[in-house]
C-alpha cells in the first residue's frame, strides 16, 4: 500500500486533523491491527509483528502518520487506559459523583434542581438528566 492509497481511503476529519480508514480491517481487531501494521510498514518502516503503530489521537480508525508513534503492545494497552482515564477526568467532571443510591435519593427529593445539584457537587444538567431519565434510565 502507498501514502496515496491510504490517504484515497480515508477521509480527512476537519476538527481533529484525523483520517479516518473506510477501507478493508475495521471491522475486527486482529484486521484493524493489521492496517496498523501496514502504516507502521508503510511511515516507520516497521518489520517486527510486535511493533504497533499507535495513535496519538482518541480515533482508532484514524490513520494518519501524524497521528501515530510506534510501540509494541505493551505500550498500545498502557496507553490506550491512560487516555481513557484522561477522558474520564476531563469529558465527564461533573457527570461521575452519582451513584444509583443517590440517584434514587435524588428522584424523592423535593427541592429544586439548583438546589440539589448544589448539594451533590454536580452540575444542574446532569440533575435534570437524571430526573428526566436522560441518564441513568435503568435505576428505579
Ligand atoms: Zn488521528
Amino acid at each position: 500500500m502507498t501514502e496515496q492509497e491510504l490517504f484515497d481511503r480515508s477521509i480527512p476529519e476537519p476538527n481533529t486533523g484525523c483520517w479516518l480508514w473506510l477501507g478493508n480491517g475495521t471491522a475486527r481487531d486482529g484486521r484493524a491491527r493489521y492496517r496498523g501494521q501496514h502504516v507502521g510498514r508503510l511511515f516507520f518502516g516497521l518489520t517486527d509483528p510486535d511493533q504497533h503503530a499507535l495513535h496519538h489521537c482518541d480515533q482508532p480508525v484514524c490513520v494518519n502518520p501524524e497521528h501515530m508513534y510506534v510501540g509494541d503492545q505493551v505500550q498500545n494497552m498502557a496507553d490506550m487506559s491512560r487516555r481513557k482515564r484522561a477522558r474520564r477526568h476531563v469529558g465527564n467532571r461533573f457527570n461521575t459523583r452519582l451513584t444509583p443510591e443517590t440517584v434514587k435519593a435524588i428522584r424523592s427529593d423535593p427541592r429544586t434542581q439548583r438546589e440539589i445539584a448544589a448539594e451533590y457537587g454536580v452540575a444542574q444538567t446532569t440533575i435534570s438528566h437524571c430526573l428526566t431519565r436522560r441518564t441513568w434510565k435503568d435505576c428505579q
